[in-house]
């Protein structure tokens, strides 16, 4: 089965762009969110993160504190590299056996930070979904109630658009003016036909 990895900038519209895919019948494996799941209910992440962070990197209710971790990890580099030791393979022990269940021409595999961590070198094929700076920041400002400020914090800590691009086979450009559909149609074509 073709493995397509799928990535672009905070507010760029991954996971709309999934949301489409997915009307396609094709399966949408959704990286961040099962790093997440695992931090929060994962016993052997959880014990790790502790001996690594302290206790506090869980709130009173069991759930990892995201904003309190990125605080750490922002201007640490060896920590951060440390989570992702905990958690990148654990992500990919769940996505391969998450493979093994799929009955489809081919998956996608949802990640904001697909080629930040590394995890394009699993994909066959990859894509990248940009937008322009402005309109991503005012879509998370508005979908978040997050500041300007805190979104553009965000997107520094990213790896930038051209970057993205340069890894990857295909670009979706996602502008309010733009149509996406038609992309995606087109880019599912290329998949099938060839991988
Ligand atoms: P993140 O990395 O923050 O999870 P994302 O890349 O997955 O973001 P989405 O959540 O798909 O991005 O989109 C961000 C917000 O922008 C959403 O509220 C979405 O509905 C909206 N949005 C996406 N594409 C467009 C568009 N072409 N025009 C207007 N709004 C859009």
């Amino acid at each position: 089965m073709i493995k397509v990895g799928i990535t672009g900038g905070i507010g760029s519209g991954k996971s709309t762009v999934c949301k489409v895919f997915r009307v396609l019948g094709i399966p949408v494996f959704e990286s961040d969110e099962i790093a997440r799941q695992l931090m929060n209910s994962d016993p052997e992440t959880c014990v790790q993160l502790i001996e690594l962070f302290g206790a506090s990197v869980y709130l009173p209710n069991q759930i990892i504190d995201r904003k309190y971790l990125a605080g750490i990890v922002f201007s640490n580099p060896s920590l951060l590299a440390q989570l992702n030791g905990i958690v990148h393979p654990k992500v990919r022990d769940v996505f391969t056996a998450w493979c093994k269940i799929q009955h489809s021409p081919y998956i996608l595999h949802e990640s904001a930070i697909l080629f930040e961590s590394g995890f394009y070198k699993l994909m066959d094929k990859t894509i990248t979904v940009v937008a322009k700076e402005n309109e991503r920041i005012e879509r998370v400002m508005k979908r978040d109630g997050a500041t300007e400020e805190l979104v553009n914090q965000r997107i520094r800590n990213q790896w930038r658009d051209i970057e993205r691009i340069k890894l990857a086979d295909f670009v979706i450009s996602n502008n309010d003016d733009e149509l996406i559909v038609p992309q995606i149609i087109e880019i599912d074509k290329k998949i099938r036909a060839n991988g």
